[in-house]
């Protein structure tokens, strides 16, 4: 069935499809996208060069807040976001957890979070034995839905975690507004939307604490770290005792034990959530590479979703009027009545005309259906077992209220997972103009042919 033609680009009368033998629309890897250059090595070699690694102790002393590197990345942070206090954690996932924490959420407490992200932005809360309360998402935009939000509130919420998804900032307006109405805080994990705008204010900055990831898929990054910001003096005070050894460190900090009031005791496990000095030097770096990284990201978006929305079956993602998209990933409906075969049909005959990338070729085709499984389909929430066999913490005395994670929960996220959205990550700065192209016709040519599919080509 394969046919003996040479370039398919230049040849009308190719148009086999490579997921039934045809030639493909692109078989030489798309570029890799790297941000680590000469900057980085000069800086890591500056640290290396010091002797000096890390620099934080574990006790109450100068050094409890880090070394220069760590002081310096967490000032410039601050500077370019424009908030108050930043303070650097060794992951988002750290970052989440340690907010949880400095806002003192208790056990039995409900905290309100996204079933369609990462999932620490879910199970945060289950470390401090509270309870993860599951409300869907926005048709739209992917983020938590403020009219959903609203429905699950109870006398024992005390916290949303709301997720800026795929580079989109939050209804910051509803759901701040929700909050403040019931004297509940926002975490906001800004994980993929470094630099995306809400009117005048940057993502990250907008809810009570915000939490940025440095992990090496995301836009800048450092291998692994993230960054919490707040402009609460007392929340960062906070976060920095539970990222270094809080309850070693209370003691020499507060010698007057009167000062050991309940508020500063409260979850005050300490953890060892310190980024090095190494990483640290990276981070300061990448940070003056995003405005320009997420421009470019822009750019390709924009450049792709003009030809693919000429495509009947596709709808690029809309924006919410107040804000910019950050482009971590970038979200595609897809409309199966118009096409006539299922979402996952047609995207895998796309990503059997496409190569993968450099740097992450062992990943495949960077184009993937349904993001995740919404996360309360987990089977730690099926069986409700998050710490030993016996239910905790949803068993807890303390827990006063009847959670669901019954499938059907959230309608939209599971709709999204299984038949609508799609996402491509063919958009990353180091890509040209003429790799856009190949994607573009990739789709293109399926959507051309896609009378073919739905006829034997194999399962997905
Ligand atoms: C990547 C990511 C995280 C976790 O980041 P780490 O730094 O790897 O812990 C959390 N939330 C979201 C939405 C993410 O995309």
């Amino acid at each position: 069935m394969a046919q003996l033609i040479q370039d398919s680009r230049t040849d009308q009368t190719s148009q086999v499809l490579a997921v039934h033998g045809g030639d493909k629309v692109r078989t030489i890897p798309f570029p890799g996208y790297r941000t680590i250059g000469d900057e980085e090595k000069q800086a890591v070699s500056r640290v290396l060069d010091s002797g000096v690694l890390s620099q934080f102790l574990g006790c109450w002393h100068e050094s409890f807040y880090g070394g220069p590197e760590i002081q310096a990345f967490e000032r410039e942070w601050a500077t370019f976001f424009g908030v108050k206090h930043a303070i650097t954690v060794n992951s988002a996932t750290s970052g989440l957890y340690a907010a949880v924490g400095a806002l003192g959420i208790e056990p039995g407490d409900e905290v309100i979070v996204s079933p369609y992200t990462m999932s620490a932005s879910a199970t945060a809360p289950l470390v401090y034995n509270a309870i993860p309360v599951f409300a869907d998402i926005e048709e739209k935009t992917y983020c938590l839905s403020v009219e959903s939000v609203e429905q699950r509130i109870t006398e024992r919420t005390k916290a949303i975690i709301i997720v800026d998804l795929f580079g989109l900032p939050y209804d910051a307006k509803g759901i701040n507004a929700l909050a403040k109405k019931h004297g509940i805080k926002v975490i906001e994990d800004c994980a993929q939307a470094p630099g995306a705008r809400y009117n005048d204010q940057y993502a990250g900055t907008l809810g009570d604490i915000g939490v940025y990831s440095l992990n090496y898929h995301k836009h800048i990054h450092t291998g692994e770290g993230g960054v919490l910001v707040t402009n609460n003096d007392t929340l960062a005070e906070r976060l920095k005792l539970i990222r270094n050894h809080a309850e070693a460190v209370l003691p020499g900090k507060y010698p007057d034990p009167n000062d050991w009031t309940e508020s500063n005791l409260t979850n005050m496990i300490g953890f060892n959530y310190r980024m090095t000095e190494v990483d640290a030097a990276i981070g300061r770096e990448q940070l003056k590479k995003l405005p320009k990284l997420l421009e470019a990201r822009q750019n390709n978006v924009n450049y792709l979703n003009q030809a693919l929305g000429k495509i009947p079956c596709i709808q690029p993602t809309t924006l919410r009027e107040e804000a910019t998209h950050a482009f971590y990933i970038h979200p595609i409906q897809f409309n199966a009545d118009v096409a006539g075969v299922h979402r996952d049909v047609f995207i895998n005959a796309v990503k059997a005309e496409l190569s993968p990338t450099n740097l992450r070729s062992g990943e495949g085709v960077p184009i993937s259906t349904g993001y995740v499984k919404p996360l309360y389909l987990l089977p730690m929430y099926q069986k409700r077992q998050a710490y030993g066999t016996g239910g905790l913490p949803w068993s807890l005395p303390e827990y006063t209220g009847s959670v669901s994670y019954e499938a059907g929960l959230c309608p939209v996220a599971e709709r999204m997972h299984t038949d609508v959205l799609f996402l491509n990550n063919l958009i990353h700065p180091e890509l040209t103009q003429a790799d856009l192209d190949d994607v573009i016709q990739a789709f293109q040519k399926v959507w051309d042919n896609r009378t073919q599919l739905g006829q034997g080509e194999p399962a997905v």
